[in-house]
């Protein structure tokens, strides 16, 4: 079977190292572009929400590239993603579309479950190599977080705008051909030195950012513009904390193996005086995170993203105002949607970081007087 799956983010490269060790044949869909969202939308309900649209086009886009399995994931929650796969599978059946469908069932188990849907995918029943190939994905998706805030240091003290990118898409490329973890190690090891060998200014008054908000549009540089980049651009140190080594350090790894606290337990515990249960999506890790950055003073701000009718980000957009106040901490949520247009974003974007760095000068100014 040539086997296919959904871009979120950097997520391809985990899936498709696993696969390819297992012997299977991976279709990766083109990265999301204004073609898989105009076949995503059009086959799509109006109001469903945006990632769905950007999911629904990279199947349609793997099928048109041969593609005969897609690998989908059924997650526990309140929101719409519970439903995801089953109204795919409705979709791109009704669209004539005949493929075999492997769903990861979040609801029924972890490790487990992949275990045995990447063996249904690909055949391979080696208990060993189903072993090693899901802790190559693993390995690469905490590698690829850790690569990521090197390359938001360097990205906001660069001298030439673009420079730590190039070196950044170089590393990228030896990880997608890494098969082993000596490989996978040796080629994060020369990312980060391609990275920290871009001509940088260590004394540029930057302005640290803290991105938060549900997660797909948080990974994905296509619906969130590059978020990451244009920040970067104008002097912006971004932390990201909605990571996939978070995501499945929480939902995949098993109690038992995970070490401390994770990010989901921490943000749950602050974001406890604001919002007591679980809303569904990552709206409770929105409105954790955002008032850890205004108790810990972690940040100069925070930007918060949304896709357009999430339920669940709007409850927490609707939060944020209280924390912003009591923690006195600035925040930009950006609503993200197939009309969002990138000059106006930009702009948006431009006056955020502006008011933070007049804030900045203003509490730096107050504590010379003082
Ligand atoms: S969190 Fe929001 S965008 Fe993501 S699946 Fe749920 S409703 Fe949709």
């Amino acid at each position: 079977m040539k086997i296919a799956f959904p871009h979120m983010g950097r997520l391809y490269i985990a899936l498709s190292a696993a696969i390819r060790i297992l012997g299977g044949e991976v279709v990766v869909p083109p990265y999301n572009n204004k073609r898989t969202l105009e076949l995503g939308s059009l086959n799509s309900p109006e109001a469903v929400c945006f990632p769905y649209k950007l999911i629904l086009g990279n199947y349609m886009e793997a099928i048109e590239n041969g593609a005969d399995a897609l690998l989908m994931i059924d997650s526990p929650g309140i929101c719409r993603l519970g439903q995801y796969s089953s109204s795919l599978r409705t979709t791109l059946s009704d669209l004539g579309y005949d493929v075999k469908f492997i769903n990861f069932d979040l609801y029924k188990g972890k490790l487990k479950e992949l275990y045995v849907k990447f063996k249904e995918a690909t055949g391979n029943a080696n208990p060993i190599t189903l072993i090693k190939a899901i802790n190559m994905a693993i390995l690469i998706i905490n590698m690829l977080d850790d690569i990521d805030k090197v390359l938001s240091y360097y990205r906001a003290r660069e001298l030439n705008p673009g420079d730590t990118d190039k070196r950044y898409y170089r590393g990228l490329r030896e990880i997608e051909a890494a098969l082993s973890y000596k490989k996978a190690l040796k080629a994060k090891k020369n990312t980060i030195e391609y990275i920290k060998s871009t001509p940088i200014d260590p004394e540029k008054d930057i302005v640290t950012v803290d991105l938060v908000g549900e997660v797909y549009v948080v990974l994905d540089q296509f619906s969130n513009l590059d978020v990451e980049k244009e920040l970067g651009r104008l002097g912006v140190h971004v932390n990201r904390q909605i990571n996939l080594s978070d995501w499945v350090k929480s939902s995949i790894m098993p109690s038992a193996l995970r070490f401390g606290e994770t990010h989901e337990e921490k943000a749950r515990k602050s974001a406890k005086s604001f919002l007591k249960r679980d809303v569904g999506g990552d709206a409770i890790e929105s409105v954790g995170d955002v008032a850890l950055a205004g108790k810990e003073h972690s940040a100069d701000g925070v930007v918060h993203l949304l896709p357009f009718t999430c339920m669940p980000e709007i409850v927490a957009q609707n939060i944020l105002p209280n924390v912003r106040s009591e923690e006195d901490i600035p925040v930009l949520s950006l609503v993200l949607d197939e009309h969002m247009g990138k000059a106006g974003y930009i702009t948006r974007l431009e006056a955020f970081v502006d008011l933070l760095r007049r804030r900045k000068r203003k509490s730096a100014l107050a504590a010379v007087a003082s």
